[in-house]
């Protein structure tokens, strides 16, 4: 036997999900920003955007399909002949281009929004699939809120979009109603009644709405789903999505009990969470897995002398693995010019000698009011700054993104 671990694909969908989150709207060049860090990050897919639902998602969309050459490009489309044919024309240029179809499965969707018969919908997503198909041989089919659908329906129009011809075939708890075991035991039944599974990839799109996204993402993992669908720092509609991150370092921290590998070269996390956060506008928690603030500040002084002694007394994994130099885990008011510096550069930013010089006195009068200066409140003195000088470099995108890297 091979002993080779399998390798779980991961799906990014923070340019089209995530944008979803409210007020994350970016623009075409702010999502190739993200592209590019994506792409570095080791991604398998990057959903790109909706090219059907305005023009500015169409222009991402083609853009990153022309520039980005070494990962799969997709765009969603409803299941319906215009929107395939936009997201095509968006795609076309692609190194390697995926057209995602989606349609609801559920019996309250179909009833009240979709006002089709069961009969109706899966015909309609065999067709779809068909469609895509004339365009290219990387179709994915989603069956949208699957999980609050009819198990034996679910399954035959799984089958029906194998039949048409697509490759992969995706389960969105879209409303992030799954529990771990229920879905785990979903994901297995499909394993095994889908006619044609074998031969393509299932996967799975969890959202966080009871805070279960990881953990149903996990759960279909280990009953054979292989493509996982996340976002970075798990931004999305609501609640969010699955994180990246946390799916991620949850497989590579337990391979032990997993046996799955991931193409994620795990220490680029950090740097894309702190792109991702600044871009969108929408700050990480503290105690956040895997990229908080807190998420390897050991506070207790029990904790911080087993840590002392040994780090792994207290952490399963290091913040180096992700990309957290360990320099930059605690700010306060000892904190020297050099570990300011040192931390402005992991969130992307490259301040002058008088920059620093103006931001230095601002952070140490704050953290003498405060404990610990966190890198929001560290950002805030730099956006006050920024306005009244006006002449700050960081406020440039391009420059930040350059700086970033
Ligand atoms: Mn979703």
């Amino acid at each position: 036997m091979k002993s080779e671990k399998q390798k779980i694909a991961v799906f990014d969908t923070t340019l089209r999900d995530g944008e979803q989150s409210p007020g994350a709207s970016m623009t075409p060049e702010e999502k190739l920003l993200i592209a590019r860090q994506l792409e570095k990050l080791g991604v398998d897919v990057i959903e790109a955007g909706f090219p059907v639902s305005s023009e500015g998602d169409f222009k991402a969309v083609r853009l990153i399909a022309e520039e980005i050459r070494g990962v799969e490009i997709a765009a969603i489309a409803r299941a319906v002949a215009p929107d395939i044919d936009r997201a095509w024309n968006a795609l076309k240029k692609a190194f390697r281009p995926r057209i995602h179809v989606f349609i609801s499965s559920s019996d309250i969707h179909l009833k009240h929004q979709l006002m089709k018969s069961r009969a109706e919908v899966l015909g309609q997503a065999y067709a779809s699939v068909v469609r895509a198909r004339t365009y290219t041989d990387n179709v994915e089919f989603s069956a949208m809120d699957a999980t609050r659908t009819d198990r034996e329906y679910l399954r035959d129009i799984l089958t029906a979009a194998l039949a048409a011809g697509a490759t992969t075939v995706n389960v969105a708890d879209t409303v992030g109603y799954a529990v771990p075991d229920e879905f785990g035991a979903l994901i297995a039944y499909l394993m095994k009644n889908v006619s044609g599974i074998d031969q393509a990839v299932l996967s799975v799109h969890c959202h966080d709405d009871l805070g279960l996204a990881t953990a149903n993402s996990l759960a279909a993992v280990r009953n054979g789903a292989r493509q996982v669908k996340c976002t970075i720092n798990g931004i999305g509609e609501r609640a969010g999505n699955a994180a990246l991150e946390e799916v991620v370092m949850a497989l590579r921290t337990r391979e032990d009990f997993f046996g799955l590998r991931t193409g994620i070269r795990a220490e680029r996390i950090y740097e894309t969470s702190c792109l991702v956060s600044r871009i969108v506008r929408i700050p990480v928690q503290p105690n956040k897995a895997v990229v908080g603030a807190n998420a390897f500040a050991h506070e207790s002084g029990i904790h911080q002398d087993g840590i002392i002694k040994e780090r792994s007394t207290y952490e399963i994994m290091t913040p180096q693995s992700v990309g957290i130099p360990a320099s930059h885990l605690t700010l306060g008011k000892h904190s020297g010019r050099h570990a300011i510096k040192e931390r402005l550069k992991i969130l992307g930013y490259a301040p002058t000698a008088q920059e620093l010089d103006r931001i230095i006195p601002l952070f140490k009068a704050l953290a003498d009011r405060k404990k610990c200066v966190s890198e929001d409140d560290l950002m805030a003195i730099l956006r006050e700054e920024a306005l009244r000088v006006k002449d700050i470099r960081h406020l440039d995108i391009d420059k930040r993104a350059e700086t970033a890297t």
